[in-house]
């Protein structure tokens, strides 16, 4: 159930199998690189870090996110994290004199032909544009990113060795170079920096006397980056750089997460119950059923698109939301459905936010929103019901 301890643990399983030694998708900022953003930090520094943690260019395709509002240089030293931007958020944001809200839904999604203070999302882009107020959303890009949305819920309902559900993202890149440039360490190293898997090379036969060869696999929204700085410290001259689409599925995104309960699982009461518990709902909706549960998959958020990969991969249960009627039928034995809510299972990647941007601006104050801004309630009544 502690998200804090399992870190470590997560990403070794992650990336097991591996050629190379055990490698986050996204740096930290060391604390070198942090030194200089402490006078004066600005958007762009928590936009860059945000997009090292989820990349934009892994969002869906109908998606909208990045700096949705504001000035980048504009300088930050408080953020308020939150799930939705309602009003309630922007004011409290206010409040506490946050230069920055980092909100996961985007507040801008479908496009828009004005802006007036006469409509809730209108009031809320005049208030913030009038207070300075910015708005970074990491939406789906966050869902599909390693420790992201779908991480955090597997986490928080105590699961372990976790893996992607669903490695869908064919954003590997195949990047052959040559060169013949004396230092061949500064060129793996560089490599080795941007590349999914350990960079490797060797002298090309043949060819040129002193010509080397070097191979990586890297995601696709790495190759511009990698190239600039291999032209940067001058290690492509008289040389050639080629990038290839390839097969291998990267480890470093993809949709939903599965794990895995100790030994033989729990009982599905149990399950149901410690859900209700780690989410902190007094209901869940739920169809099928499985006499234990041991290996369950999970999305945050409307995932079920994902039943059938859930199924395929052998999952007991399957935790997600927006799951509508036709979808609760399932004609696999042993297998348990639930919709644990949309806010529910979302909710706890704020706190996971707001932990990984304090931990890596120090300077900054982070907070997570006050405000519970699900619009969705329960009413429980206390007669008893013929239908459930
Ligand atoms: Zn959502």
């Amino acid at each position: 159930m502690n998200c804090d301890t399992d870190y470590d643990k997560r990403a070794k399983h992650l990336h097991k199998g591996k050629r190379g030694p055990p490698k986050p998708s996204w740096e930290k900022p060391t604390s070198k690189s942090r030194r200089p953003h402490h006078l004066n930090t600005q958007v762009r520094h928590i936009t860059n870090f945000m997009h090292q943690w989820a990349p934009p260019g892994i969002k869906m395709s109908y998606d909208n996110v990045g700096l949705i509002l504001g000035d980048p240089s504009a300088p930050v030293s408080r953020i308020l994290v939150c799930l939705d931007v309602t009003e309630d958020v922007v004011d409290e944001a206010l409040e506490k004199k946050c230069e920055l809200i980092v909100s996961h839904h985007p507040l801008i999604f479908k496009e828009i032909s004005s802006i007036n203070p006469v409509d809730e999302q209108g009031r809320i882009i005049y208030k913030m544009i009038r207070n300075n107020i910015a708005l970074l959303s990491v939406h789906t890009n966050l869902d599909a990113a390693l420790d992201g949305v779908s991480f955090v819920l597997a986490n928080n309902l105590g699961l372990d060795d976790l893996q992607f559900l669903e490695k869908n993202y064919n954003i590997s890149r195949k990047i052959s170079l040559t060169t013949d440039v004396d230092d061949s360490e500064a060129v793996l190293k560089l490599l080795n920096y941007y590349s999914a898997e350990e960079a490797h090379f060797w002298e090309v036969d043949g060819r040129k006397e002193g010509q080397k060869f070097f191979e990586a696999i890297i995601d696709q929204h790495n190759v511009a980056q990698l190239r600039a700085a291999l032209e940067k410290e001058e290690l492509l001259k008289r040389g050639s750089f080629q990038e290839m689409e390839v097969n291998t599925p990267t480890n470093n995104f993809g949709m939903g997460v599965i794990g895995y309960y100790p030994d033989s699982g729990i009982a599905m009461d149990e399950f149901l119950h410690l859900v209700c518990r780690a989410l902190d709902v007094p209901s869940v909706r739920f169809s099928g059923s499985s006499e234990r549960i041991r290996k369950v998959a999970v999305c945050g958020g409307a995932g079920v698109f994902l039943k059938k990969a859930a199924v395929k991969a052998g999952a007991d249960a399957f935790v997600t939301a927006d799951i509508k009627y036709h979808d609760y039928f399932t004609e696999n034995k042993d297998f348990l459905l639930v919709d644990a809510g949309h806010y529910e299972s979302e909710f706890p990647v704020v706190e996971a936010v707001r932990k990984e941007l304090a931990e890596a601006f120090e300077q900054l104050e982070v907070d997570a929103t006050e405000s519970v801004t699900n619009p969705m309630r329960i009413y429980v009544t206390d007669f008893e019901n013929k239908n459930i």
